[in-house]
Order: structure tokens, then C-alpha cells, then sequence
């Protein structure tokens, strides 16, 4: 499968068309963005190490009856997938403090939660992705119906069972995470984007130590290193 044209490029990825109707390729870069793009970066073979872990992700939540845009790893750097239209909600699920929610609300960070919390973001650059509930999304015009709403956030939590328990294997934890979705032809909701430490929070489960884009955000050096780290463990 060859790339025809570019249609789109975004912070992590960039996503072009091929000859096969609704199929898409996308490529993972290597570059680095936190704080609304603010902070701009590039590591190289991030871009590889995302693709690999992403795709390792998508090819358990497949495996357990999750529906994604997820169709095949064509190399290192790209996949191909289902062209969706993205709904524009960043779906964040918590199960320890941390990040924005800490700050927003005063929660001590490394506090566990009892449940996995899902909070919608609006993606939304210029607005710096606020938070929002199911009104704002209605009146937002991103769809009228609760029951979209209502499956993102099943979705979510079911994703979240999934990766928690596997990470849990990995001596990883789970810490947070942002899903996004879209529609398909047919119009039915699947997961899409990716799943990777550039969206993802992970601790080791002894030490702590953040394996994640947080080593990005913080200036805590050896990025790569921990991504590796990532795949090494998720593969193993
Ligand atoms: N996240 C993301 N993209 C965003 C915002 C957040 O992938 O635009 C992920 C982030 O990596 C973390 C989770 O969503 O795993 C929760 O992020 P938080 O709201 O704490 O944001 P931050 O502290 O990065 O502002």
C-alpha cells in the first residue's frame, strides 16, 4: 500500500490517502509538542516507538471486541487504517492523580482513584482543549444524542479494564490516558488516533519512575530511553 497524498498533518502524525478507497496511512513522527504546542520538540525514532507501541495497543483492544481504525502496521514508522471523521472530544480517563486534574482540583498527586474518572476535553488549539460536559458537547453541536456520550464513556472505561490490567502485568501503571474517536461510513463510533506514551501516562509500579511524555513536559531527559523501555516491556 503506497501513500497518494497527504491530507492532514497533526502535532504526532501525519495521515495520507492511498489508492484504496476509505484506507488510510498514517505515519508517526518524531516530534515532540506539550503545553497546547507551546513546548516544541523532536526525538528521533519517538516516531517508531509510538508506531510499534501503538499498534501492539490496538492489536490487544481488537483482540478483546474493541472496534478500531486499526487495520495493520505496514513498517516501522507507518499503519494503515480506517479513514473516520474525529469526533472532537479528547476522552481522558484517570485512575491516579496527577496532570491537570491535581491541579484543577486540589488533589494530591499519586492519589488513587476508586473508579477510573472520564472527563471530556473540546479539541480545540485555540481554546487550549477546555473541559467540558455532556451539555457543552451538545450545545457545541458535536452530537445531540446522550447516547454517543454515554458509549465514549463505556468505551473508555472498558479500555481502561483492558490496558490496566495488562500494564499491571508489565509492572507498569496505568496513570492516565486520552482516547479519541470517530465515525466510520456507517457511521458507527471506533476508537482511532493512537495509544502511546505520548498520550499515556505510565510509572513503574516499584520505582515510579514516569515512562512517558511527561519526561518531555518536565525536562526530565532520557525520553527515548523510557519509551523503549515501554515497548520492551509491553512485548515481552
Ligand atoms: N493528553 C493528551 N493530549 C492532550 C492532553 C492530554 O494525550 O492534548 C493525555 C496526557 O498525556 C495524559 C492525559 O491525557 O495522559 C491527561 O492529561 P492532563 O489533563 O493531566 O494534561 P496535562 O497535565 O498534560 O496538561
Amino acid at each position: 500500500m503506497n501513500k497518494v497524498r497527504m491530507l492532514y498533518e497533526g502535532k504526532g502524525k501525519k495521515l495520507y490517502s492511498t489508492y484504496e478507497e476509505g484506507v488510510l496511512i498514517a505515519e508517526f513522527k518524531d516530534d515532540l509538542t506539550a503545553f497546547n504546542a507551546e513546548k516544541k520538540g523532536n526525538e528521533r525514532g519517538k516516531g517508531e516507538l509510538n508506531c510499534k507501541i501503538s499498534s501492539f495497543l490496538f492489536e490487544i483492544l481488537e483482540k478483546q471486541g474493541i472496534k478500531t481504525h486499526y487495520l495493520k502496521r505496514l513498517d516501522a514508522q507507518n499503519i494503515l487504517c480506517k479513514k473516520v471523521e474525529i469526533i472532537p472530544i479528547e476522552v481522558v480517563t484517570r485512575n491516579i492523580a496527577t496532570g491537570s486534574i491535581s491541579k484543577r482540583l486540589g488533589i494530591q498527586e499519586g492519589s488513587v482513584f476508586p473508579f477510573g474518572v472520564v472527563e471530556f476535553y473540546y479539541k480545540d488549539d485555540a481554546l487550549g482543549d477546555p473541559i467540558i460536559n455532556d451539555e457543552h458537547c451538545k450545545i457545541l453541536g458535536i452530537t445531540d444524542k446522550q447516547e454517543d456520550l454515554e458509549f465514549l464513556k463505556s468505551q473508555a472505561r472498558k479500555i481502561n479494564a483492558i490496558l490496566k490490567d495488562f500494564f499491571d502485568t508489565k509492572n507498569l501503571k496505568l496513570v492516565d490516558f486520552k482516547l479519541e474517536f470517530g465515525r466510520d461510513d456507517k457511521g458507527e463510533i471506533i476508537l482511532a488516533d493512537e495509544i502511546s506514551p505520548d498520550s499515556c501516562r505510565f510509572w513503574d509500579k516499584t520505582t515510579n519512575e514516569k515512562l512517558d511524555k511527561d519526561r518531555f513536559r518536565q525536562d526530565l531527559g532520557n525520553i527515548k530511553l523510557a519509551y523503549e523501555e515501554v515497548l520492551r516491556r509491553i512485548v515481552s
